[in-house]
């Protein structure tokens, strides 16, 4: 049996937040459980993009502030961390989304530490699903004691929905991201990708913001929908089949979940999950907007979406006028792929994890596509 919270909370209060969030650990026997003073514990944000934490595109900053103001009174060390998208447009935006979504302001304040995964290194796993290619994490999930995963409650309008199974796509650095949305373009495929990375990273606790909530055409073109509620479960699984029904949807509508099913990462069961917190039974989210995409017949085009991710295809690459020779970027490159000399990358060992483009403060490692017309239009997506 598996237990999910739900807590009604009406505001981005932080005070009102910390008292919801506590009562629901209560009924999950207590923060003891989860966390000893001095543990350093690491917030697995939802930081899609440089969006504002108004947008509800993105896990509340004061959502965060909760959290983080929690853990320090309890002595623990808190890092908060995550890799952006845009992958696809070829730009490495996560150092700007943790200024955009108020994360670099809760952390100065709180005394938190941001953890850029873009330049923090990876550790390398091993997947057990379909999916045979090496996988590399952000290293801060295995250097923290305690991971909680902080999922926004959002509809995605190629998924659906995304919640505490699908945040973890972030623990992958950089542009690497794309290589996986090329190789499991479908849907229940791309859940073996995030149960590989569930299982790689382990995450002790999910606390989902679900205050405000992303209707429509989420991840971030959707509209804001005030559903004021809190989630909360050692099980993701559980969770998101919680925060599904809520919205008015089942099980077998999000193929991405059926990954985590058929690997056991939790239940998905509603007669094997019990309900407690501010509710016993799920409440409906009246006049909820699902994505267009939702209940249509139309198959995603899977063509069409490589052929997008090739033709934006970007690639670290040194630019020897600028570099001054520091070579950080040679002893930060997790797979030892930058020659010492040349500062030639080899490509065949590169993860493209973005490390060496974070950490040359000469911003001398670029990002290049090959096709001239996507440098081109990256660069007016930057602007
Ligand atoms: S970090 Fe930048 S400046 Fe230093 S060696 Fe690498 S490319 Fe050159
Ligand atoms: S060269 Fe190394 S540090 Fe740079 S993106 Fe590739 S793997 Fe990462």
């Amino acid at each position: 049996m598996s237990k999910v919270i739900i807590q009604e909370c009406k505001d981005y209060l932080v005070d009102d937040v910390m008292v919801k969030i506590n009562n629901g650990i209560e009924k999950l026997g207590g923060w003891d459980n989860f966390v000893k003073p001095g543990n350093t514990v690491l917030l697995k944000v939802n930081l899609i993009g440089p969006k504002t934490s108004d947008s509800a595109s993105v896990t509340h900053s004061e959502f965060v502030r909760a959290v983080t103001r929690i853990l320090i009174a309890r002595g623990c060390i808190v890092w908060i961390g995550d890799s952006s998208g845009g992958a696809i447009a070829g730009i490495a935006p996560t150092a700007q989304s943790f200024k955009v979504a108020g994360y670099d302001k809760v952390a100065k304040e709180e005394g938190a530490i941001i953890k850029n995964f873009d330049k923090e290194g990876v550790v390398e796993v091993e997947p057990h699903g379909k999916f045979k290619e090496k996988m590399y994490l952000a290293k801060p999930l295995f250097d923290a004691d305690v991971v909680i995963n902080l999922p926004k409650l959002k509809t995605h309008s190629a998924t659906i929905y995304t919640g505490a199974v699908k945040n973890v796509f972030g623990c992958i650095p950089g542009l690497r991201k794309a290589m996986y949305h090329k190789i499991a373009p479908d849907k229940v495929d791309f859940g073996e990708i995030l149960v590989d990375i569930h299982e790689g990273a382990k995450f002790n606790l999910h606390i989902m913001d679900g205050i405000t909530s992303m209707q429509g055409e989420g991840p971030t073109a959707g509209t804001v929908y005030n559903a004021n509620k809190i989630l909360i479960s050692t099980d993701p699984l559980a969770l998101d089949t919680v925060a599904i029904k809520m919205l008015g949807m089942n099980f077998d509508d999000i193929p991405v979940l059926k990954s985590a099913k058929k690997r056991n990462l939790g239940q998905c069961d509603l007669a094997e999950i019990e309900i407690e917190g501010d509710y016993n039974n799920i409440p409906h989210l009246k006049d909820y907007k699902l994505p267009k995409n939702f209940k249509s017949t139309k198959q995603g085009n899977s063509k069409a979406v490589i052929k997008v991710i090739d033709f934006f295809k970007t690639k670290p690459v040194i630019n020897k006028k600028k570099c001054k020779e520091c070579n950080m970027c040679v002893e930060s490159c997790p797979l030892k792929a930058i020659d010492i000399d040349t500062k030639k990358i080899d490509y065949s060992k590169c993860i493209e994890c973005m490390c060496c483009h974070e950490l040359c403060i000469h911003k001398a490692v670029e990002l290049k596509s090959d096709n001239i017309l996507a440098g081109i239009i990256a660069k007016f997506r930057v602007k």
